[in-house]
């Protein structure tokens, strides 16, 4: 690469009209003082600046006034989950009344499945990926167990073709009509973790329709990274964590979506708690479980206010910026890095990402031929800050809020210094 391509880069980020959005986040740094090139966010997003301010309010007001917060100021802590999900369901394709914020992310899939999976001897089989999350594959086990079936008989696994590592959606086709009417539910991730591969939901989800099976997805690397139009496509279910592209801090709560057509299906068997119940008799503690329509009727707990107020903190950038804007710039960034390392003089690397936009997110995985995990090392040394997956993976993912063209330009001639 010659200095032309660095200048390209740079003129690249001048055009960008999301740049500006980088200034607002934390970027880790070396001990030198200069900014890492972090390819993380697909893992743990950098913290937005205005978190601090929106956590430090809060401290404020229960310091100002303990109990009362929950019903005083702007932002009384009773309702605060409310001040979440307008801009929660615009970064998801979603009506308000479809989504809450809630829990973390394995713990709302077990939610879910209690109400979408109601397994019979007729059809009690459960889909997902062959290579899904570990987290996800053993919640959806022990559901099957806890019904009384077995994972040896319940269990089926997408397979991804062996040549690519992708799946492809005949196999899934094929899967549907060979098993036929003992498919309860299709669980897929979204994109897929490892291969970066995204799958089209509204195809998916109108396959399992088609054969009377409820579909739900795992939009961990989904929210925030692609356009998931999750009512338009029809889902019964989705969940997702919001620590990833969401850049709402370790460990922060997650996101669940329930369709609007199972808001009022009182008959729905559902995990209760005092949370879901009737808002206006809430307190009264005494009626019958009386569900809220909608997402928040499958609510447990009153929530941690700090984690919601890093997560408003962040949903305000994402407002400003906008879904749309958002996702066509990642759709440029990540074409940029897979055009820099398809120029790369190099037979070493194969990108196991599919390159068509709408087969992919912000993440590639690159398969780094005869190589093991001192590569990463090497690369951890030259200040990137990627991910790596046994054998000879990487996976980096530049983040559209807080990346630039400059980053990625630096990481493939550091990737490169390297091999
Ligand atoms: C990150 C991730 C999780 C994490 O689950 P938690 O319950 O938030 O710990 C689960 N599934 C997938 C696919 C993920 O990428």
């Amino acid at each position: 690469m010659n200095d032309q391509t660095r200048k390209t880069a740079a003129s690249l980020d001048l055009q960008d009209p999301l740049s500006g959005f980088r200034q607002e986040f934390e970027l880790p740094k070396d001990q030198k003082g200069d900014p890492l090139i972090y390819l993380c966010g697909n893992s743990l997003g950098l913290q937005p600046k205005q978190t601090k301010d929106y956590i430090g309010l809060e401290l404020e007001h229960w310091a100002k006034w303990g109990v009362d917060g929950h019903t005083k100021g702007q932002n009384a802590w009773l309702p605060y989950h409310e001040l979440l999900t307008h801009q929660m369901a615009q970064v998801v394709g979603a009506k308000d009344s479809e989504v809450v914020v809630m829990n973390t992310l394995t713990v709302n899939l077990h939610l879910m499945m209690v109400s979408f999976y109601q397994p019979s001897s007729a059809r009690h089989k459960i889909i997902i990926e062959a290579d899904a999350f570990p987290s996800d594959r053993y919640a959806v086990e022990s559901q099957i167990k806890f019904h009384g079936y077995d994972p040896e008989q319940s269990l089926l696994l997408w397979q991804p073709n062996p040549e690519t590592g992708l799946c492809e959606l005949s196999t899934l086709k094929s899967l549907m009509e060979q098993h036929k009417d003992s498919i309860a539910l299709i669980m897929l991730g979204n994109s897929n973790y490892y291969s970066g591969q995204v799958y089209p939901i509204g195809e998916i989800t109108a396959l399992g329709h088609h054969h009377g099976a409820k579909v739900g997805f795992n939009l961990a690397h989904g929210a925030g990274n692609i356009l998931c139009d999750l009512h338009q496509n029809n889902v019964d279910f989705a969940v997702w964590c919001t620590y990833k592209y969401l850049n709402s801090g370790p460990g922060s709560l997650g996101g669940v979506f329930v369709h609007e057509r199972h808001a009022k299906d009182h008959e729905l068997p559902r995990f209760t708690g005092w949370w879901g119940h009737n808002k206006q008799t809430r307190f009264k503690m005494r009626d019958a479980f009386e569900p809220m329509e909608g997402a928040e009727g499958w609510q447990l707990s009153n929530p941690p206010i700090l984690s919601m107020a890093a997560i408003r903190a962040s949903l305000d950038i994402f407002e400003r910026a906008g879904m749309n804007a958002i996702r066509q710039k990642s759709v440029q960034l990540t074409a940029y890095l897979a055009e820099l390392l398809q120029g790369l003089d190099s037979d070493k690397i194969r990108i196991m990402t599919p390159l068509d936009p709408s087969e992919r997110g912000a993440q590639l995985s690159l398969q780094i031929k005869n190589s093991d995990r001192s590569l990463h090392q090497a690369l951890t040394g030259l200040g990137v800050v990627s991910d790596w997956r046994e054998p000879d993976v990487i996976r980096v993912a530049p983040a559209p809020l807080y990346n630039s063209y400059q980053d990625v330009y630096d990481f493939v001639q550091r990737l490169n210094q390297c091999l």
